[in-house]
């Protein structure tokens, strides 16, 4: 394809621009793009999606990918979950109703072990600030704090980048005075893994109801080797919380991989629910007595889930 041709499709394809970047390691990024588009309103916890050409740079060091001529000019698609950085500048919590761009928290992704080469993360850390990429005009998802009752508990719980829709509901939680106690964990490979660690810090100095935990897998030290089912498991997390997992005034929410959320599939013949191995949250949490958000019957619980893939 000659850059023209290249030039030709951005035009036609794109329609926000990358306003900041923060490359938090070669792996994971802060970004940060404004759609030419009025901003929609959204609620904190929904996701859009960002696009890029298959024309687009991939940077080095991933799957290799083969491309047949016609999907060349094609776009590829994915969903993002609209991260926070909760603060405008220390100790003032953000007025995101000012900011004209959306905000994203993204890990590339060099290999997939299910099958296909991924596509978009390979290009989406090749842009820099100034460039162009697509971006869905519609946010959606019933990822959201709106059941959340002033002074309940709130426990957040993600993996590796599954913590963005977190960010964006404890930013929501705290301008509104949320008087419950919230607990966020997010569990890494390695400390440096965790690009708003230094944010969550300083939330936790300015909010006593407000409480990170930093678990890495692969670098004891920081915390110990820890996953989020031993972090319940063990008590914890309810010392985190300072009360009882109590599933009459808590709301969990889980984001990221779904073995760590482990949702349980209904055997079509006998309608039993049956949890997948390993053992995810919500089995943990069901035996608690909490009960999971339920799409196919629209059952609203007290347990939030988004799965990345
Ligand atoms: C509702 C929703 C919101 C999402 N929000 C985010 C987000 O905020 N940040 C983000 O980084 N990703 C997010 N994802 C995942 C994202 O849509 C892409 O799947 C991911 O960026 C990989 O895209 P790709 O084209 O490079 O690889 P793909 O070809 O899409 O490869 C998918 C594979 O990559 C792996 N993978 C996908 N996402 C992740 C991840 N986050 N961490 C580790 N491994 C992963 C899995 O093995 C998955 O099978 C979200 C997914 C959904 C469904």
């Amino acid at each position: 394809m000659t850059t023209d041709e290249m030039a030709d499709l951005r035009k036609l394809r794109y329609n926000s621009t990358v306003v900041h970047l923060d490359q938090v390691h070669p792996d994971l990024m802060v970004l940060r793009v404004k759609p030419d588009f009025p901003r929609p309103a959204y609620l904190a916890g929904q996701y859009c999606a960002l696009g890029l050409g298959n024309w687009e740079a991939r940077v080095e060091g991933c799957q290799a990918e083969t491309l047949k001529p016609e999907d060349l000019s094609k776009l590829v698609r994915r969903s993002y979950s609209i991260s926070s950085s909760i603060y405008q500048q220390p100790g003032h919590l953000r007025d995101m109703a000012q900011d004209d761009f959306v905000e994203f928290y993204i890990v590339l992704v060099r290999e997939n072990f299910d099958g296909r080469v991924p596509a978009l993360t390979p290009r989406l850390f090749a842009l820099k600030p100034g460039d162009r990429l697509s971006m869905g005009e519609k946010i959606v998802g019933h990822f959201t704090s709106e059941l959340v009752k002033p002074g309940e508990n709130v426990v957040l719980l993600g993996t590796g980048t599954g913590e963005a829709p977190h960010n964006a509901i404890v930013w929501d939680l705290l301008r509104k005075g949320h008087t419950g106690n919230i607990v966020q964990a997010c569990c890494v490979r390695l400390r440096k893994d965790l690009g708003y660690f230094d944010t969550h810090r300083q939330l936790m100095e300015q909010f006593p109801n407000y409480k990170y935990l930093g678990l890495t897998t692969r670098e004891p030290g920081m915390t110990r080797k820890v996953y989020i089912q031993d972090c319940i498991t063990s008590g914890e997390l309810e010392e985190a919380l300072g009360a009882p997992l109590d599933p009459a005034k808590t709301h969990v929410y889980l984001c990221g991989n779904p073995k760590m959320i482990g949702v349980p599939v209904k055997d079509k013949q006998t309608g039993v629910r049956n949890y997948p191995e390993p053992t995810g949250v919500i089995e943990i949490l069901e035996k608690r007595g909490f009960q999971a958000d339920n799409a196919a019957t629209k059952l609203k619980g007290n347990i939030h889930f988004e799965e990345y893939w």
